[in-house]
């Protein structure tokens, strides 16, 4: 069911992975010579950065593995787990930089080599914002819900290095150091924000959360083809796990209707459905007769 890992998908993650790397080691150089705490809190963000591109590339490999003995519904969902973790990673680093730009702060630390800081920063900046709109650009082509949080991910840190630019710009023509600990604060206000998003939809992935505008297509394709078949349906459920959309309802056939052709009708109802979703989908209809629809089922027991 669920199609092979890409080379595009594959390809982009593992340039993810590189560029992290990368600029984990070129943060931390920039943090050491400058002491400056905008920089500090960009190579702390690094390190929470790579153990999030690590988890989002083993699940990335993970989420495209078809269902199995132990996993009927492939393993997609770990998509979601991926990205809840992205945000607490992105979460846990904003906290760090408001701790140590207080201890700076209190400690009054002098900023030195402000000129290597900041074209690093800026190198790290522009690498980060094509690597950013690459992962956005694969994942929205391919439905990846990790590629797509990688992405975000990598926009959200390019704000933060724009942010430590404008940090030491103002310290450099002001004079006024304050300026670097303000923009380290600002940064980790907008990381909170961004690792926040990220775990609620993780959290309504998880909680196989209904997505509104996908359940108004399936209803008005339910409606139409029903009525062009004198049927009627009923229970309507949808969820979508990662890749797949999994959809299921209920059809309501004449009393008299052959088994033989309700099956088929029911089929190509199917296809019609899925055809709306269009993606990466699974349907499945329960028939049943007319007479009986009041009837309380297993699948309706709560
Ligand atoms: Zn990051
Ligand atoms: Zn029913």
């Amino acid at each position: 069911m669920n199609a092979r890992l890409s080379d595009d998908q594959a390809k982009v993650m593992n340039l993810s992975l590189a560029v992290a790397v990368l600029l984990l080691f070129a943060k931390i150089f920039a943090a050491a010579i400058t002491g400056s705490s905008a920089i500090y809190s960009d190579a702390a963000e690094s390190v929470t950065h790579v153990l999030a591109v690590a988890f989002a590339a083993w699940a990335l490999r993970l989420a495209h593995k078809p269902s199995d003995d132990t996993h009927h519904f492939g393993h997609d969902k770990v998509a979601f787990v991926s990205s809840g973790f992205e945000g607490a990673m992105i979460s846990a680093a904003a906290l760090l930089i408001v701790y140590e730009t207080g201890r700076q702060m209190l400690v009054g630390a002098e900023i030195a080599s402000l000129g290597v800081g900041m074209i690093l920063t800026a190198a790290a900046a522009a690498v980060n914002l094509v690597l950013g709109l690459a992962l956005l650009r694969v994942g929205k082509r391919r439905h990846s819900a990790v590629l797509r949080a990688n992405g975000e991910h990598v926009l959200a840190d390019v704000w933060t290095s724009g942010g430590v630019l404008a940090a030491l710009a103002l310290v450099h023509f002001t004079g006024w150091r304050w300026w670097d600990p303000i923009f380290a604060v600002l940064a980790a206000g907008k990381l909170l924000w961004t690792g926040f998003r990220l775990m609620r939809e993780s959290l309504g992935g998880l909680m196989d959360q209904a997505d509104l505008a996908v359940e108004k297509e399936l209803r008005e394709t339910l409606d139409a083809e029903c009525t062009a078949r004198g049927l009627s349906y009923h229970n309507l459920r949808h969820r979508h796990s990662g890749r797949t959309h999994w959809i299921e309802f209920h059809l309501v056939f004449p009393d008299d209707a052959g088994l033989l052709d309700a099956h088929e009708v029911a089929t190509e109802l199917e296809g019609r459905v899925a055809a709306t979703i269009g993606q990466d989908v699974r349907v499945i209809s329960h028939l049943e007769p007319r007479s009986a629809e009041d009837r309380e089922e297993h699948w309706e027991l709560r």
